[in-house]
């Protein structure tokens, strides 16, 4: 299809600096938890986003010396020249597409806490480093500051030689360069310290010494965040963040600008919407003649074209809707933006990579798996034989096993009990600030939708009996999970006294209740996002709500999401009785009993409702009926039977889509002609006997 003439400002080339991105999609500097351990499967990624139509694609932030180590979250690195020929391989991937290659020239300062190279932090002013380890950072002195600013040059002239366009200087998300620049971190007296002037001082340098070591060829990119959200005392884009912007307004060839720290720039969508960062950031253009590039979970065209025409940002910045759809810009380039996979804000990304493992995506399910399977986000491989499926269950995981099947022209048979396909997604989605997790629902119906040979068959609960009578090749049971009632879980492994009688409810029976009798206890010793979901919904409704955990804060998981900061003062400010380090003993129908985790001392709190989320257990009974009645018959001839997603194991979302494209893909293949691929390390000498 051609182009709706309404984005084609999306795709009109810029310069930046000596260099040109042929269209407006920037796929900013992001973390993916592969970095200098997975080079392979980092080059295989970013080279799928330069396939997928962003004209720009950057590495995550690259170290430009051993003093500057994340582990163990892997960064780039640019030490040495053996890093130039590990990264060249990446700018040739990302070239190879027509895409310009960047790079985010990385020095963490006082949030870099070596624990890999065990050289000591450095920082404006010493003192201890930013996170909970109880190390002190050094005070640079001024030839270390000489020292910084040569690493500077050097790994910019490494990357320049690794055949970077775009190298940056990065005074984002509070690392180094930043951390001169605001007096939270910079009390120094000399002439890198004190007035705005002097802590601005090192940026415009290292901005300088790039420009002068590589700007002949290479767009020398700033990364500056103008704004920090929620820091007492931190930079304001309507102060002195907006003042660093005047004062070197055309010295970089790009503005790359966002708020600080990470965890609001990559907000999730509970919290931020999108464009949400529009509001700091829009002044930039006006003080600058540079090409600005911004970001803020753009995943709609008319957003996108609306916030040039604004003129707010002249290129598209995007982490997270680049991982959720690496293919975002040739879909609109080709008028399928219906068919874009949108972000959803859950910030799994986030937590994968904060796992250090390589990011995986709710949305994206070959997210990481670029190289190790050989998965690629649009293509799927044919069918190999007529076999028919048939999905009892349109959760995410039948779903999503429906529309790669149907991808691969299968015919399939997709049947949900309800009217509402979507499963615990379509509930979550109905919680307030989850709106946006129903595109995982949303996205796959429409796909569905346009596939002759998928049929999905709304209110159709399946017996064991109506699945045989199917005659289906291949049997898939995606019937999902369902919250136990019992209080057994993590803390509890046999059921609390009186947690199965009147008055208990299973969090999905919650939103269907419409009867509810407060006050309400929440017993919470799952700890991701459904108990305080549901309190905020139920004080919404003018119940009196107790949040209990067994944690020693409330939906503690979600701080891998980068959610719990801000959803903590969120939970108290809407009148929550937080409990926390308390296990439920028992519930009588008008009081839970609960005992702190540290000393026998118990409390009583009244409760007309109880609320236990804890563990879930499988839907499986049509499996084992099934495995029941086949018992005995003829194998060759009998269909076989797999459960997918929560019927199996319940776990996020992401595991649910996952298992439901992993087994989708890989029907009528041969697994073990395909191993999982694994990248080697090469030793510089034989090992030793
Ligand atoms: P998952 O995350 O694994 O996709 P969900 O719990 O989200 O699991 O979804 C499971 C879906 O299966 C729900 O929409 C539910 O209504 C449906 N389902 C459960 N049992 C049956 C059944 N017997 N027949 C048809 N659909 C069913
Ligand atoms: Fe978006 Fe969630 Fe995927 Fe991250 S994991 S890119 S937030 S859908």
């Amino acid at each position: 299809m051609p182009i709706n003439p309404r984005y084609s400002k999306l795709f009109e080339p810029l310069e930046i600096g000596p260099v040109t991105t042929p269209n407006r999609f920037y796929q900013v500097p992001h973390c993916t938890g592969m970095g200098y351990s997975l080079p392979e499967t980092l080059t295989a990624m970013r080279s799928i986003k330069a396939e997928g139509g962003w004209g720009v694609v950057c590495t995550e932030y690259a170290s430009i010396h051993p003093s500057s180590d994340d582990t163990p979250f892997p960064s780039c690195t640019w030490w040495d020249n053996g890093d130039v020929s590990t990264m060249s391989v990446v700018a040739d991937a990302i070239h190879e597409h027509g895409a310009l290659a960047g790079t985010q020239l990385w020095h963490g300062g006082l949030y870099a806490a070596n624990k890999g190279t065990r050289e000591l932090p450095f920082a404006p002013t010493g003192g201890p480093i930013a996170y909970l380890n109880p190390l002190h950072a050094i005070e640079m002195s001024k030839s270390d500051i000489k020292d910084l600013r040569r690493w500077q040059i050097d790994a910019a002239k490494r990357a320049k030689t690794a055949g970077f366009d775009i190298i940056y200087v990065y005074a984002g998300h509070a690392y180094l360069p930043f951390q001169f620049i605001t007096p939270r971190f910079n009390q120094r007296r000399d002439e890198y310290g004190g007035s705005l002037e002097n802590r601005v001082r090192l940026f415009r340098e290292m901005i300088e010494d790039t420009k002068d070591a590589v700007g002949d060829r290479c767009a020398v990119a700033v990364r500056f965040a103008v704004h920090e959200f929620q820091v007492d005392g931190g930079l304001s884009s309507d102060a002195e963040g907006r003042e660093v912007v005047e004062m070197l307004a055309d010295l970089p060839d790009l503005w790359d600008v966002n708020i600080s720290d990470y965890r609001s720039d990559s907000g999730s969508s509970r919290f931020f919407a999108e464009g949400s960062q529009e509001q700091y950031t829009e002044f930039v253009k006006s003080v600058t003649n540079k090409p600005v590039v911004g970001v803020g979970r753009y995943t709609s065209p008319d957003t996108m074209v609306s916030a040039i025409e604004r003129g707010v940002l002249d290129l598209i910045g995007a982490a997270r809707p680049s991982i959720a759809d690496p293919f975002l810009p040739n879909k609109i380039a080709n008028g399928q933006e219906d068919d874009i996979r949108e972000c959803i804000g859950c910030n799994i990304c986030r937590a994968t990579f904060k796992a250090s493992t390589p990011i995986r995506c709710t949305q994206n399910p070959t997210m990481g798996e670029e190289f190790r399977r050989g998965w690629h986000p649009e293509q799927v491989p044919q069918k190999s034989s007529d076999h028919t499926v048939l999905i009892v269950g349109a959760g995410p995981a039948g779903l999503e096993c429906a529309t790669t099947l149907g991808a691969r022209g299968y015919t399939v048979t997709l049947a949900e009990a309800t009217n509402e396909p979507g499963g615990h997604i379509g509930t979550a989605a109905k919680l307030p600030g989850l709106a946006a997790w129903a595109r995982v629902r949303d996205y796959r119906i429409s796909k569905i939708l346009q596939m002759p040979d998928v049929t999905l068959y709304k209110n159709s609960p399946m017996t064991a009996d109506n699945v045989l009578e199917f005659d289906s090749d291949t049997i898939l049971i995606a019937t999902g999970s369902r919250w136990r009632n019992d209080g057994v879980g993590r803390f509890n492994r046999s059921p609390i006294h009186g947690c199965y009688g009147p008055g208990v409810l299973r969090p999905e029976e919650v939103l269907s209740n419409s009867e509810i009798q407060g006050p309400v206890v929440i017993f919470d010793d799952e700890h991701y996002y459904m108990a305080g979901a549901l309190a905020e919904l139920l004080i919404g409704q003018g119940h009196s709500v107790t949040l209990c955990t067994t944690a020693p804060e409330p939906c503690v998981w979600t701080q891998w999401t980068d959610e719990h900061h801000l959803l903590i003062p969120h939970l108290y400010n809407l009148g929550i009785n937080i409990i926390v380090s308390h296990n439920l003993l028992s519930f009588n129908g008008s009081s839970a009993e609960l005992k702190f985790l540290y000393s026998s001392e118990t409390i009583s709190v009244d409760c007309n409702t109880l609320i236990p989320v804890t563990a879930r257990k499988p839907n499986d009974s049509i499996y084992f009926e099934l495995l029941k009645k086949l018992e005995g018959s003829d194998e060759s001839a009998a269909p076989t039977i797999t459960r997918i997603g929560d019927c199996l194991a319940p776990g996020l979302t992401a595991d649910a889509v996952y298992s439901g494209h992993k087994f989708a893909r890989e029907l009528g293949i041969d697994s073990t002609m395909r191993p999982l691929k694994r990248e080697r390390i090469i030793m510089s000498s034989p090992p030793l006997d």
